[in-house]
C-alpha cells in the first residue's frame, strides 16, 4: 500500500484558513481584518515607489543570477545592521554583530532557532502569552520545548509587566526568551523604554538569551525609536539574537526578505559564530534568493531612495494611526465606548477584546473577518470600509 496511506490531514493554518473563507464569501460588503498585511487606503498592497525605482534599475542592467554567498551580499547585510543599530553603533564598529540574509522574518527565526538548538541543546524557549501564532510551532520544530511568559493583561489591554518580570525572574539560566521589539503581534501592546531597561537588566541577572523579533521596524514611531530595545541590549554588552524582516516595512512580503543578526562578545567570536550559522543555512536552502535583497540594499544605499522609502514608511505608519483614531471615534459615535486603548496600541494589530462569539457574529451577519481571539488588522481598514466596520462592531456588542 502507499507509504502515505495512513497520513492524517494537518490542521489548517488558522489565519490562512480565514483568508480562504473570506475569498469564498459572496457578501459584496465583506472586509478581511484577519490578515497580517498592510493595505493602502485603496485596499491594495502597495508597491513602494522607492522599490519600483530600484527594481527598474536592476532589471535594466539584467544582472546574471549566479549563486549568492551563503549569508547573502555584504551590501544587504551591512544595511540591515545599520538599520538595527544605527550606522555609528559601537557594537558594529567592534565587529560584534554578524548578519545573514534569510527568507523573511520567519526564515531568520528558523535559522536562528536551529543554530541555538545546536549551541544550547538543553535550553527551553519562552514566548509571550499570547504571541505570533507561528512562534511556538517554529521553535518546537527546531526541537525546543516552548513555554509562555505572562505578557498581555486583558483587563488593562496593556502589558502585565509585573507578571512578565516575575516570569523572567523564574526562568532557568540560558533560557531563550523571544521578545517582540515593537508592534507586538497579536496584541499591539508594547513595552515602554523604561520597561525595556528593566527587561534587559533581568535578562542579564538571570543569564538569559534574548531572541528579539523585529518584524515591524518603522511601523510604530519610526526607524530609530522602534529600535529602542536593540539600543538597550546593545549597550548592555550582552550577547543576543535578532530576527528582522522587510516584509512589512518594504511591502515585499512575497519576496521573502529578512535577516538573522547575532551579537557576540567580539570579532573573533563573530567569525566562528558566522561559520556555524552558515552551516545551518547551507544544509537548509544553501543561499538566499537574489532579487529582494538586492532591491532593499539598493534603496538603503542610495540617499534619495532611502529618503523616499522613509517617507513612504512614514505614510504607512501615519495611515495606520489615522485609522486607529478614526475607528475609536466612529465606534463612540455608534454608541460603543471604552475603545480608547486602540489609539494606544501600536503597529498593524489590535486586540479589540471582542469575544469569539462576537467575531463569529461579525462574520456571519456582516461579512467582516477577524481572528477568533478578537485580533483585527487595523491596516486593513480604509476610508471606504471603516464606517461599516465601526457600525458592525457596535451592533455585535449590543
Ligand atoms: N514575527 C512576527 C512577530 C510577525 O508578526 C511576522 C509576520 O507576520 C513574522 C515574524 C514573519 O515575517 P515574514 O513574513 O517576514 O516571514
Amino acid at each position: 500500500s502507499s507509504i502515505f496511506a495512513a497520513v492524517e490531514m494537518a490542521p489548517r493554518d488558522p489565519i490562512l484558513g480565514l483568508n480562504e473563507a473570506f475569498n469564498a464569501d459572496t457578501n459584496p460588503n465583506k472586509v478581511n481584518l484577519g490578515v497580517g498585511v498592510y493595505f493602502g487606503d485603496d485596499g491594495k498592497i502597495p508597491l513602494l515607489a522607492a522599490v519600483k525605482t530600484a527594481e527598474k534599475a536592476r532589471l535594466e542592467t539584467q544582472p546574471a543570477r549566479g549563486y549568492q554567498p551563503i549569508e547573502g551580499i555584504p551590501a544587504y547585510n551591512n544595511a540591515v545592521q545599520n538599520l538595527l543599530f544605527g550606522k555609528d553603533s559601537e557594537l558594529l564598529a567592534a565587529g560584534r554583530a554578524i548578519t545573514c540574509e534569510c527568507l523573511g522574518g520567519t526564515g531568520a527565526l528558523k535559522v536562528g532557532a536551529d543554530y541555538l538548538k545546536r549551541l544550547l541543546p538543553e535550553a527551553k524557549v519562552y514566548i509571550s502569552d499570547p504571541s505570533w501564532e507561528n512562534h511556538r510551532a517554529l521553535f518546537e520544530s527546531a526541537g525546543f520545548t516552548v513555554e509562555n511568559y505572562a505578557y498581555y493583561d486583558a483587563a488593562t489591554r496593556g502589558v502585565n509587566f509585573a507578571g512578565m518580570k516575575a516570569a523572567l525572574a523564574a526562568m532557568p539560566a540560558k533560557s531563550v526568551v523571544v521578545l517582540h521589539a515593537c508592534c507586538h503581534n497579536p496584541t499591539g501592546a508594547d513595552l515602554s523604554a523604561a520597561q525595556w531597561k528593566e527587561v534587559v537588566e533581568l535578562v542579564k541577572q538571570r543569564d538569559l538569551v534574548a531572541f528579539i523579533d523585529m518584524a515591524y521596524q518603522g511601523f510604530a514611531d519610526g526607524i530609530k525609536p522602534d529600535a529602542v530595545a536593540l539600543d538597550l541590549f546593545a549597550a548592555s554588552g550582552l550577547q543576543f539574537v535578532v530576527s528582522s524582516s522587510f516584509s512589512k516595512s518594504f511591502s515585499l512580503y512575497g519576496e521573502r526578505v529578512g535577516a538573522l543578526t547575532i551579537v557576540t562578545a567580539g570579532k573573533d567570536e563573530s567569525a566562528r559564530v558566522l561559520s556555524q550559522v552558515k552551516r545551518v543555512i547551507r544544509t537548509n536552502y544553501s543561499n538566499p534568493p537574489t532579487h529582494g535583497g538586492a532591491v532593499v540594499a539598493a534603496v538603503l544605499s542610495s540617499p534619495e531612495l532611502r529618503q523616499q522609502w522613509e517617507d513612504e514608511l512614514a505614510g504607512m505608519r501615519e495611515r495606520i494611526r489615522a485609522m486607529r483614531n478614526s475607528l475609536v471615534d466612529k465606534l463612540a459615535a455608534a454608541g460603543a465606548t471604552g475603545f480608547d486603548f486602540i489609539k494606544v496600541q501600536r503597529g498593524m494589530f489590535s486586540y479589540t477584546g471582542l469575544t469569539a462569539e462576537q467575531v463569529e457574529k461579525l462574520r456571519a451577519e456582516f461579512g467582516i473577518y477577524a481572528v477568533s481571539t478578537g485580533r483585527i488588522c487595523v491596516a486593513a481598514l480604509n476610508t471606504r470600509n471603516i464606517d461599516y466596520v465601526a457600525k458592525a462592531i457596535a451592533a455585535v456588542l449590543k
